[in-house]
C-alpha cells in the first residue's frame, strides 16, 4: 500500500490529490450567546469549541448556568401557554416545512460546520447527516395537522415544555430527531447540545429566527453536563428526552424519580453484525465496514461485534483487511476522506484504554499501515480477532473505529452470543435465506435489526433500544406518541 508523508491537508492513508470543501461561503461568529425567548442572551461564562482535526479553537460559546436554564424554561412555558400553544396543527406544520426548506438552502454550510466542529468526514455530513435533518423536519411537518388520524378517537394533547439533551456524535441530526416531533405535537423545547459540538445547533437557532418561529418555542442552552443536569432537574419541565451514555441515562432516572416527568432515553449499544456462509461476501464486507467505521465508530448502533460463520471466517477477515488498507484517514473536509477525526481528546483516550485492554486480555489486534496526522485526534481503523465473550472490547461500548470479531457454527450459537450483552439497540444479519433472516431478527433482543444492509436511517422508522440501551422510541408514529398525552 502507498505510504505518504502527512501533507498540508493531513492527508495520510492513500495517495490522492486533495479535494477540499471550501469554508469561504459562510461565516462562523467568534462568539455565540444563548438562544432564549427568541433573543440571543449573554451567558455569564463562555467556553471554547475546538476543531478536533486541528486542535484550533473555532468559536466561543455561552455556558448556561441554573439561572439561564431557568430563563429558557420560563420562555418555553410562556410560548406554550401563548402564541405557539394557540396555533393549529396546520399552522405548526407550515413552520416546520419552512424550517426544513431553510435547512436545505443552508445545507452546504451546515455540513461544513458539522465536520469542522465534530470531525466527521464531509461526505457523511453532506450526504447523510444534513439530508436526514431536513427529512426529519419534512416528515414531522406532515404529521402536525394529522395527529387525530395517527391516534384515532383519542384527541391527543401536547405535554408542555420538553427538556432535551443530546450527544456529540450526530449533533444536528439528534437535534432534529428531538425538536421536529416535539414541535409537530405542539410542545415547546429547551435543548442542550453536547459541549464539544454546539455550533450547528446554534446555526439551527438562526434558521428558527429566519423562519419567524414564535419566540420561546425552541430555546438553546449550550454548556456541559451541569447545564444538562440543571435542565433535567428543573421542576417546570414536563418531559425529558435524552440521548447519550447509559451511565448518564441512569443518573437521569434517579434524578427524576418521584416526579411525574415523562421521559425517553436513547442510550448506548454494542450491536452484533452476523454474517452467514451463504451471504453475498463482498457486499457483507462493505456492510461490516460501514457498520463500524461510519462516523469513526461514534455511533450508538455501530456494528461493533462481528460474528462470522466459521467456514468463511478466514476469507471474510482477509477481505476486510484488504479493504481496510484502502480507507483514507484524515482531513474531515477532504471529500476523499473515509474516516475523520476522533471527536475529542477525552474520547480518544477512552478508545485507547479499551484497545489496550483488548491486547492485554489476549485478543489479536490488526491495523493497516500508514501514518496518522501529527496534530488533532486520530485513531486507525482497527480489528481484533481471537476475541472471547468475556473481553472488555466485546462487552463494553468503545464508541470508536474498533471491531471485535468472533466466529460461530450454528444460528443458535450466533443468537446466544449476540444476545449476551447488557445492551439491545441494533443488530445486522447477512444471508441469502429469508427464513434465516426471520429466525435471527425475531431472536435478536435489539430495537432495530438490519438485514443485508447496516446503518440505514429513516424518519418514518422507530428507533430505540431494549435493556441498557434505553426506553422509548424516536421516529415514526411511535416517536410522536412520546410527545403526546392521551
Ligand atoms: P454523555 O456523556 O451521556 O452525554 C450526552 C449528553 O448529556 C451531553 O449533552 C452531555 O453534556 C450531557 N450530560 C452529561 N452529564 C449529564 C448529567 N449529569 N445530566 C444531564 N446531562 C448530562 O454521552 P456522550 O459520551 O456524549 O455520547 C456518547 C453516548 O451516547 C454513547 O454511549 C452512545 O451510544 C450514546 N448515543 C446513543 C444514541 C441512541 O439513539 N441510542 C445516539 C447517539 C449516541 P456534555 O457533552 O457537555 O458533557
Ligand atoms: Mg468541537
Amino acid at each position: 500500500m502507498a505510504k505518504t508523508e502527512p501533507g498540508p491537508h493531513n492527508f495520510v492513508f492513500g495517495n490522492y490529490a486533495p479535494a477540499r470543501e471550501s469554508k469561504d461561503h459562510f461565516k462562523i461568529k467568534k462568539s455565540y450567546d444563548l438562544f432564549i425567548g427568541g433573543k440571543w442572551v449573554k451567558a455569564s461564562k463562555k467556553f471554547e469549541t475546538i476543531n478536533p482535526a486541528t486542535g484550533e479553537v473555532i468559536a466561543k460559546v455561552g455556558e448556561a448556568g441554573k439561572k439561564e436554564v431557568g430563563q429558557a424554561v420560563k420562555a418555553a412555558r410562556k410560548a406554550f401557554e401563548g402564541e405557539w400553544g394557540q396555533l393549529s396543527g396546520a399552522e405548526r406544520g407550515k413552520y416546520l416545512f419552512r424550517i426544513a426548506r431553510l435547512i436545505q438552502e443552508r445545507s452546504r454550510e451546515l455540513a461544513v460546520v458539522e465536520s469542522m466542529d465534530g470531525g466527521k468526514p464531509i461526505r457523511e455530513s453532506r450526504d447523510v447527516d444534513i439530508p436526514l435533518v431536513a427529512a426529519h423536519f419534512f416528515y414531522h411537518a406532515g404529521w402536525a395537522d394529522k395527529l387525530d388520524y395517527a391516534f384515532p378517537g383519542v384527541k391527543p394533547k401536547p405535554l408542555g415544555v420538553v427538556g432535551q439533551v443530546i450527544p456529540w456524535n450526530f449533533p444536528l441530526l439528534m437535534a432534529a430527531w428531538k425538536i421536529a416531533p416535539a414541535l409537530a405535537c405542539g410542545n415547546t423545547v429547551v435543548l442542550k447540545p453536547a459541549e464539544t459540538t454546539p455550533l450547528t445547533v446554534l446555526k439551527l437557532a438562526e434558521i428558527f429566527e429566519d423562519a419567524g418561529l414564535p419566540p420561546g418555542t425552541v430555546n438553546i442552552v449550550t454548556g456541559a453536563g451541569e447545564t444538562g443536569q440543571a435542565l433535567i432537574e428543573h421542576p417546570d419541565v414536563d418531559k425529558i428526552a435524552f440521548t447519550g451514555s447509559t451511565a448518564v441515562g441512569k443518573a437521569i432516572r434517579r434524578a427524576i424519580a418521584g416526579t411525574d416527568k415523562k421521559f425517553t432515553l436513547e442510550l448506548g449499544g454494542k450491536a452484533a453484525n452476523i454474517v452467514f456462509e451463504d451471504a453475498p461476501i463482498n457486499e457483507a464486507v462493505e456492510g461490516i465496514l460501514n457498520g463500524i467505521f461510519f462516523n469513526q465508530g461514534h455511533v450508538c448502533c455501530a456494528g461493533s461485534r462481528l460474528f462470522v460463520q466459521e467456514s468463511i471466517a478466514d476469507k471474510v477477515i482477509k477481505k476486510l483487511k484488504k479493504r481496510m488498507e484502502t480507507l483514507i484517514v484524515g482531513d474531515p473536509l477532504d471529500k476523499n476522506t473515509d474516516i475523520g477525526a476522533i471527536n475529542s481528546a477525552e474520547q480518544l483516550e477512552r478508545i485507547k484504554v479499551l484497545v489496550k485492554a483488548g491486547e492485554r486480555e489476549g485478543a489479536c489486534i490488526w491495523q493497516p499501515e500508514g501514518r496518522l496526522p501529527r496534530k488533532g485526534n486520530w485513531f486507525k481503523p482497527t480489528l481484533f480477532t481471537e476475541c472471547a465473550q468475556s473481553h472488555r472490547i466485546v462487552q463494553e461500548e468503545i464508541f470508536g473505529p474498533v471491531l471485535a470479531i468472533q466466529t460461530f457454527r450454528t444460528p443458535q450459537e450466533a443468537l446466544e452470543k449476540a444476545n449476551n450483552t447488557p445492551y439491545g439497540l441494533s443488530g445486522g444479519v447477512w444471508t441469502d435465506k429469508g427464513s434465516k433472516i426471520f429466525k435471527m431478527t425475531t431472536g435478536l433482543k435489539a430495537g432495530v435489526v438490519w438485514a443485508n444492509t447496516f446503518n440505514k436511517f429513516d424518519p418514518t422508522s422507530p428507533f430505540g433500544g431494549y435493556k441498557e440501551s434505553g426506553i422509548g422510541r424516536e421516529g415514526g408514529v411511535h416517536g410522536l406518541a412520546a410527545y403526546l398525552n392521551f
